[in-house]
């Protein structure tokens, strides 16, 4: 068997070819912590600890996996959001940081409302969005939908093991046929695919050949698909006074904008991540 330490080398030699020696380190920290249970300093006390056969076996499969790129979230089946520890697999978009910032966002405007908030999250994934207003917002009535059945599995998931009461519909959000299945919101939220099919080779192979083709892109040439639907549907489900808030795709966040404006919506608002990109919009309708 091996020991923690020579494991933790053995991987991370392994990963250099695919991440910078930074990144290889933290991702072989990361899975020996999952399959130990102890954390890097606790390692560094036990060097010459050694993998019960299980864990040896846990090991080569994580090796196996995480060499072809698959990336570490669906190889430990978590991944961190607000503070909370969700459960992944290769249905789901990976949680990412940005969509916190969104979800901040939403918070900060409604916090104080006292109302029962009826809210809409289109595109459900993990569950992330949704489960993280319920907890926050006890009294919200959020609904979710996804035309994945894999991703509304995980999130139903996700819900029951936070406790968070969710309704989950399965839709095709693009076929507005199926909008009749929706109510009317006050807040209605998306972080949608918006990376045209053309454009697919922009992203890290990392994430395009592991991360759900269903949650990244658009199923056209049209970056907007998803937000010229959202435009639509607010134009019939939202309340007045009522909000909508997107994550956006940097390189489209001025023509998303444009097109809530053109659509009618007001008080249109952008605004910028953590890393200074153009990632949110916010806005009003009527
Ligand atoms: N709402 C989920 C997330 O932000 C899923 C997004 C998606 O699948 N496009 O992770």
């Amino acid at each position: 068997m091996l020991t923690y330490n020579q494991a933790f080398y053995e991987l991370k030699n392994k990963l250099q070819p695919l991440y910078d020696e930074r990144e290889a380190a933290a991702i072989a920290h990361e899975a020996l912590h999952h399959i130990t249970g102890f954390d890097k300093i606790q390692r560094l006390l036990q060097k010459e600890a050694s993998f019960t056969s299980q864990q040896q076996l846990q090991y080569e499969n994580a090796v196996e996996s995480l060499c072809l790129g698959v990336p570490l979230q669906y190889v430990t089946g978590s991944a961190w959001f607000m503070g909370r520890e969700y459960y992944v697999n290769g249905a789901v978009l990976i949680p990412r940081p940005e969509t916190e910032e969104l979800v901040a966002w939403i918070l900060e405007d409604n916090k104080a409302n006292k109302q029962p908030l009826q809210v809409l999250d289109i595109g459900t994934g993990s569950g992330c969005i949704p489960i993280s207003l319920k907890l926050a917002l006890p009294e919200a009535v959020i609904t979710t939908c996804d035309i994945s059945v894999g991703a509304l599995e995980v999130a139903k998931k996700n819900a029951k093991h936070m406790e968070a009461e969710i309704n989950f519909e399965q839709m095709d959000f693009l076929d507005t046929a199926q909008h009749n299945k929706l109510a009317i919101y006050d807040v209605i939220v998306s972080n949608p695919p918006y990376i045209p099919v053309n454009e697919k080779e922009r992203i890290h192979t990392n994430v395009k050949d592991h991360e759900p083709g269903l949650a990244l892109f658009v199923p056209s040439d049209d970056a907007l698909v998803f937000y010229k639907a959202i435009t639509l549907f607010g134009n019939e489900h939202l309340n007045s006074n009522g909000y909508i808030y997107c994550e956006l795709d940097a390189g489209h966040a001025m023509d998303c904008k444009a097109l809530f404006e053109q659509a009618g919506y007001r008080n249109v608002e952008i605004r910028k991540d953590m890393h200074g990109n153009w990632r949110m919009l916010r806005a009003q309708f009527g």
